[in-house]
């Protein structure tokens, strides 16, 4: 597959579209999900073109890498989210339910979460 620049997260990269920004480096844009699931609920997006976890893992370079990470751990810092906790998710494909072919991870918190998964296996 390749990546697709008219997906969502491009536009919004692109400034087509706005956003609530939360956090932007050389590598890195973050900002609230347009339909919050939680009452903190963060979209982390690396600026390069990479569809998905596994995409980033694979082609990211470590400098890519690292600056995505530093930023998930930066944001839960500063939105209050390290002491009590959260979650990150990063849907992947059609049985990982990702909706924008753009990797993402979503950061979630503000309250407890409950089970990881809504059904069990
Ligand atoms: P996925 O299912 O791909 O992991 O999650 C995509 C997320 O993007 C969803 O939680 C959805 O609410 C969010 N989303 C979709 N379109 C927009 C948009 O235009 N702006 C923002 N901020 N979030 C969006």
């Amino acid at each position: 597959m390749s990546y697709d620049d008219n997906n969502i997260f491009a536009k919004i990269l692109r400034g087509d579209i706005p956003c609530k920004k939360v956090h932007e480096d050389e590598h890195v844009l973050a900002f609230h999900d347009i339909s919050p699931r939680a009452p903190v609920h963060i979209l982390v997006i690396p600026k390069g073109k990479y569809e998905s976890i596994a995409d980033f893992g694979a082609k990211g370079s470590a400098e890519e890498v690292k600056a995505f990470y530093a930023a998930v751990s930066a944001i839960a810092q500063e939105q209050g989210l390290a002491e009590a906790g959260f979650r990150v998710i990063a849907n992947t494909g059609l049985n990982g339910g990702q909706e924008v072919p753009h990797f993402h991870v979503h950061i979630l918190g503000g309250k407890k979460l409950g089970p990881m998964l809504a059904q069990a296996a």
